[in-house]
Formats: structure tokens, sequence, C-alpha cells
């Protein structure tokens, strides 16, 4: 495994994705992913699997400290104390005193952010977290957040894949050490077919799987954290640290494209 270093922290570069893992599917998964070395992994009060993820991180060998556990607060929770309670509330499913990152799911239009980020730094200051950060915030909603934040916004986690390549957002959040975490990396399943990946993994022998989560987490300051459930898919997606993409190929990865985004989330979505 690589790290990401951000402030002083160090973040598996490849984590793992539940959302749309739940009941013994995300225990299983989340203890065979971490016997076979994830240290990383990301759930969701949305994605109604923390305490299944909990259990997994118990059942397994792996000591909580060598762990890095992102959970994230669902957007209806607008006031400061609510917030708090409602994280107070993830650590107890995850079966843990803190989570290491904390993140507010998705922006919502009718709430303050300036009164969210205060709940997060409660938080942070009430031991519940060890970082604070955003998800689907733009760059103009993280510039926000930052500004409403005593505590340093440590990440945002967007979707990010090379049809997606969030070239603003990026270029932000490496200026102002903000780790940008790539979620959907695999575009949900849909980067499968896609023929640039299938050519340039072919020189190195890597699937288009493989040549995709290579391409984020090459990045400077970016960690990707992609779903699988197989035990295949889980290793392969460990497998992305014995190669390394030229730079003509990173260029020719990078296809920022609406439609294929689309496109793509759809088919690996419906498998269409
Ligand atoms: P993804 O990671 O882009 O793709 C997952 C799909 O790819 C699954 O169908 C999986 O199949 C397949 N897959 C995984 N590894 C593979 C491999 N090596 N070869 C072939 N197929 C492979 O999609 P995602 O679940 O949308 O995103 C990943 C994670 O990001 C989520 O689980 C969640 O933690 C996070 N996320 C966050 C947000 C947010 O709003 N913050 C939104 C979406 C996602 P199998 O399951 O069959 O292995």
């Amino acid at each position: 495994m690589e790290f990401t270093d951000v402030r002083g922290e160090r973040v598996p570069k490849v984590g793992l994705g539940t959302w749309r893992l739940e009941g013994e599917e995300c225990f299983r998964t989340v203890r065979t992913a971490l016997e076979l070395g994830y240290r990383h992994v990301d759930t969701a009060q949305a994605y109604d699997n923390e305490r299944q993820v909990g259990r997994a991180l118990a059942a397994s060998s792996v000591d909580r400290d060598d762990a890095f556990l992102t959970t994230k607060v669902w957007p209806g929770y607008t006031d400061r104390e609510e917030v708090v309670r409602s994280a107070a509330a993830s650590c107890s499913r995850l079966g843990v005193e803190s989570v290491d990152l904390l993140l507010i799911h998705w922006p919502n239009p009718l709430a303050s952010t300036a009164e969210v980020m205060a709940g997060l730094n409660d938080c942070r200051d009430r031991g519940l977290t060890r970082h604070v950060g955003v998800s689907n915030f733009s760059t103009s909603q993280l510039r926000t957040a930052r500004a409403a934040s005593d505590a340093p916004v440590f990440t945002d986690q967007v979707q990010f894949h090379p049809f997606r390549p969030q070239r603003d957002l990026r270029a932000y959040c490496r200026a102002h050490d903000v780790l940008l975490t790539a979620y959907s990396p695999l575009a949900h399943g849909g980067v499968l077919r896609d023929d640039v990946l299938r050519e340039v993994g072919v020189r190195y022998d890597k699937s288009p799987a493989q040549v995709a989560l290579r391409w984020a987490v090459q990045q400077e300051g970016v960690v990707a954290v992609p779903k699988a459930s197989s035990e295949t898919h889980l290793r392969e997606n460990l497998d992305v640290f014995d190669f390394e993409l030229s730079e003509a190929e990173m260029v020719r990865i990078e296809r920022p494209s609406r439609l294929r985004t689309g496109a793509s989330m759809l088919r690996g979505r419906f498998g269409v």
C-alpha cells in the first residue's frame, strides 16, 4: 500500500467504498478487505451499513489505530447540535470512540454552511472525529466551507474518474493542501469496457479497472475509494502500485466528458 501525506496524516491511497454493501455481505467484504491489506474504509450514515462496517473492523486482526475510517453526516442534519448527535450515533453504530474523518455528505442548499461546519468542528473538539471534511462540494462551495471552518477541511470527496477529472477542484485542492478523495473511481463499473484503458493496460498486464485506479492515485493529493465485493476485485484494486503510467498515458486517459460520465455511470449501475 502507498500513502498520501496530508496535514501530517498518512492516508492509504486505495480505500474500500461500501455504498450498496449491506448486511452480511458488507460484513464479509469489509473483513476480507482488511485481511487482504485494506486500511481505509469509507462509509456513510446514508449507506445503512455502519454497524456491519464496525463489526468487520472489530472482527478483523487490524488494530483500530491502523485503519483510516471515514463516515458522512446525512445532509438533512442542518443544525449544529443535530450534526454532533448524529456523529455520536455513527460512532456508536461503528463501535469506535472516534472516526478518522467525518464529512458532510452533500451540500444542502437549505442549510447554513457555517452552522454545519460549526457542527463538524464541535465533533472534532469532542473527540468524535480526528478530521473534518466535505463531499460533493464544488470549488466555490469548498472555498466557503474552508472559510467557515476553524479546523482545516481535510478532504473533498467527489466523483472522480477519467471522464470526470475535476480539473478546477483538483488544482484548488493542491493549492490549499486539501485531499481529493475519488469516489466512483471506476465510474460505477462504467470504465471497464473503455478501449483506451484496455489498450494501456495491455502494456502493463493490468485490467482497465487497475489502469483507472492507477490514473487516479498517481496524481498528487488524490486517494480513491473503489467499491468491490468479490475477492478478485478487492485484490485487483490493491494491486496498482507496481507500475507507473507515463505522462503521455496520463493525458490520454483523462477525457472529460459529461456524455461519457452519464453513460458510463448508467452502464455501470444498470449493467447495460
Ligand atoms: P465504483 O467504485 O466506481 O465501481 C464499483 C463497481 O465496479 C462495482 O460494480 C464493482 O463490482 C466493480 N468493480 C470493482 N472493482 C473491480 C475490478 N477490479 N474489476 C471489475 N469490476 C470492478 O463505484 P461506486 O460504488 O459508485 O463508488 C465507490 C465508493 O465511493 C462507494 O462505495 C462509496 O463509498 C463512495 N461514494 C461516495 C459518494 C458520495 O456522495 N460521497 C457517492 C458515490 C460513491 P463488484 O462489487 O461486483 O466487485
